[in-house]
């Protein structure tokens, strides 16, 4: 069999940073909560749990005046303040990438301009970003979502999810401008980690059989990695480790391997290992 490691692929700088500033809170000694999961990977949060990191799904359930970190996904305004109402000590561990999403919502508002922000309702970087003007955002999740869109608006702000399909968000904005006059933010907000990762996987999938997406289900990108390769032609699998991998897939000749932006290198490289035994 023969593997190639598809690059770029692995932690984006947004995940790095995350995982730096808990690793530096837990160097304090003192009890460290964490809003949500810091990044989403099964392998990860399971090592942090032996460190000791406290996850919680509700900020009321964090002791007043604790130390907590918010995740790399962003949390709605609301939530830094019920964090300043207990007296936490904020660890804010969010991707300056999506802040800058936050931003835009707030400069539009600001302007009386609505927007449409394309993103999946439940992810946690959605609820964030949405929780700066629910007001004045109407989500849209797909081209379903669009004949709903209220016809009396002409002029929407587009902003979207930084994880996105590349491909699939086109499709959405495209429909939407055959209704719509669409302001865009001079900069995508799908970040560069998530583009240049599918479109390094874009390229390969057509020259291999099949393509193991190393990340965890509940991965935006690394569910979006999978995607593109089976939109590029390859069978794709998106597994938390090789230990997951089905027995056919020894039956390959050729294998594209590539990592979500929240899964370690080491998982990538025991698959490598493990593919080639
Ligand atoms: S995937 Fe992009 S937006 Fe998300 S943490 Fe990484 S760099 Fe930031």
């Amino acid at each position: 069999m023969k593997v190639i490691l598809i690059e770029p692929r692995g932690f984006c700088r947004g995940v790095q940073r995350a995982l730096d500033k808990l690793d530096a809170a837990l160097k304090s000694g003192q009890k460290i909560y964490a809003l949500n999961e810091i990044v989403h990977n099964k392998t990860i949060i399971a090592d942090y749990l032996k460190k000791g990191v406290v996850f919680v799904r509700d900020i009321q359930n964090v002791p007043p005046q604790s130390r907590i970190v918010f995740s790399a996904h962003g949390v709605p305004p609301e939530i830094y303040r019920q964090a300043q109402a207990r007296d936490l000590k904020i660890i804010d561990a969010v991707c300056p990438l999506v802040k800058k999403v936050h931003r835009e919502v707030l400069e539009f508002t600001k302007k009386n301009i609505p927007i449409i922000y394309i993103g999946h309702k439940n992810h946690e970087e959605v609820s964030g970003v949405y929780g700066e003007a629910p007001q004045n955002i109407t989500i849209v999740e797909n081209l379903d979502d669009i004949p709903r869109l209220p016809r009396g608006q002409r002029r929407y702000a587009v902003l979207t999810q930084t994880t996105l399909s590349a491909e699939d968000t086109q499709k959405i904005i495209a429909e939407l401008k055959k209704s719509f006059s669409l302001i865009e933010p001079a900069q995508k907000d799908i970040c560069y980690a998530t583009s240049a990762r599918q479109a390094a996987v874009r390229q390969t999938a057509p020259q291999v059989d099949a393509v193991i997406v190393i990340g965890s289900r509940n991965s935006s990108n690394s569910v979006r990695l999978k995607e593109t390769a089976e939109a590029a032609g390859a069978r794709a699998y998106l597994v938390d480790s090789y230990k997951e991998l089905p027995p056919e897939i020894k039956q390959y000749k050729t294998i594209g391997l590539t990592s979500g932006a929240s899964a370690p290198e080491y998982l990538v490289q025991e698959c490598y290992a493990f593919c080639l035994a």
